[in-house]
């Protein structure tokens, strides 16, 4: 891999307008910012490229209205969020054209009302990069993403990585190249097909996987347990099952769950049993790992020296369910390793129980940290590298 370019690359930029691609694809509720975790992800750039004397362009994209004007995702609710926590005026555009003069900020439309964008069309690109001198990429949550705004500008001016994308950059590639042994990756989450590939990815470099949430399930069907009703993906079994043979074949150790939590439905008044892994009754499915797993899981984190966590341990949202999730948050937390935890629902469980602090680094991009752990260029990172 090359060298990312960094803002110091970009040189003076006092008075030089920048389009700074960020990350604003922010949960909405009743019209307001649900959860500005990466609005204030993106202040860093943003503070210290205003410091710089940069008249700042901003874009994000904001849901999938797929190349049409929603109202519903317009970015004027985003605009208003960042203007309190930055503590300066944000000039929120209607469309893509914008022109600050010193010490402004504006703030593009929903990039992605323009079909333009996820078609990553030269014409786009070329109307977004007239608006500036330079191109600062800080949305490391879309660098997967070969869109307009995320390669396509970067291509026609001036470029680097903001301290964000630097960020994620830097600590990703520690897990990648030479990370401290033993290393531990946890997994889990909804289903196994999303996984698979950095599964595979992963068993290259580990030394202990464990696994836990809805892909448990299809792992022990692999081995021949009866899972009752819980969520196997019966497609997957051979994957899974040549994934086991890999481990085994590298000396990575899988840990699978020992008991679970299992009712008949995923519903907060349900009826609940801890039941042994292998032996789940029909018309019962796992919906968390049990106490015994817990344990189990924590005693090999207490050793683990590098630990990557993706994907939560059970149902954590419904309170009967969240146990398995609130164990490994704090197993990871208690940890003396480095340790990283990617995935939108397991950075926002490791929030929910209170372990945002203890833990080294909380990745804002869902899948593209898993992409970047598969081993794959990620486009919007691959533009801002020296050749
Ligand atoms: P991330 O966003 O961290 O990558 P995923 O999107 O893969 O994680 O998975 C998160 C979802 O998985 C959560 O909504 C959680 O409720 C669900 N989940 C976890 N365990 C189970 C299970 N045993 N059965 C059904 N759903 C589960
Ligand atoms: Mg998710």
């Amino acid at each position: 891999m090359g060298r990312l370019r960094t803002i110091e690359d970009l040189g003076d930029l006092a008075g030089r307008r920048v389009f700074v691609r960020v990350d604003f694809n922010v949960p909405l509720e009743n019209g307001q910012v649900a959860d500005d975790t990466r609005i204030r992800a993106a202040l860093p750039t943003i503070r210290e490229l205003r410091e710089a004397g940069s008249p700042l362009v901003l874009a994000s994209h904001l849901g999938r209205p797929r190349g049409r004007e929603v109202n519903e995702l317009r970015m004027d609710p985003v605009a208003r969020r960042l203007e309190e926590l930055g503590g300066f005026e944000v000039g929120k555009m209607d469309g893509w054209i914008a022109r600050p003069g010193e010490g402004e900020v504006v703030l593009l439309e929903n990039l992605r009302f323009d079909p333009g964008e996820e078609g990553n069309d030269p014409r786009f690109a070329r109307e977004l990069a007239s608006l500036a001198d330079a191109y600062v990429g800080d949305a490391f949550g879309a660098a997967h993403r070969a869109h307009a705004s995320v390669v396509g500008v970067a291509r026609l001016l001036p470029n680097a990585a903001g301290r964000l994308m630097q960020r994620e950059v830097e600590v990703l590639s520690r897990l990648l190249e030479g990370p401290e042994r033993p290393f531990v990756a946890v997994l889990g989450g909804a289903k196994v097909s999303d996984k698979l590939a950095v599964i595979d990815a992963l068993l290259d470099r580990v030394d202990a996987v464990l696994v836990g949430g809805a892909m448990a399930f299809t792992f022990l069907a692999a081995q021949g347990a009866e899972t009752g009703d819980s969520l196997v993906e019966r497609d997957h079994l051979d994957t899974v099952r040549a994934a086991l043979d890999k481990a085994v074949r590298r000396g990575v150790v899988v840990v699978l769950p020992e008991d679970v939590v299992a009712a008949p439905e995923a519903t907060a008044d349900s009826r609940k049993e801890t039941v042994p892994a292998d032996r789940i009754p029909r018309g019962l499915k796992g919906l968390d790992v049990g106490p015994r797993t817990v344990e189990e899981f924590t005693r090999v984190l207490a050793d683990a020296r590098t630990v990557f966590w993706n994907g939560p341990m059970g149902v954590f949202e419904l309170e009967p369910f969240a146990l398995g999730t609130r164990g490994v948050a704090q197993a990871v937390a208690a940890a003396s390793a480095f340790t990283v935890v990617g995935g939108g629902d397991s950075v926002a469980a490791v929030r929910k129980f209170g372990f945002e602090d203890s833990v080294d680094h909380l990745s804002t991009g869902g899948g593209a940290s898993v992409e970047f752990l598969e081993g794959k260029a990620l486009p919007g990172v691959a533009v801002l590298m020296e050749e």
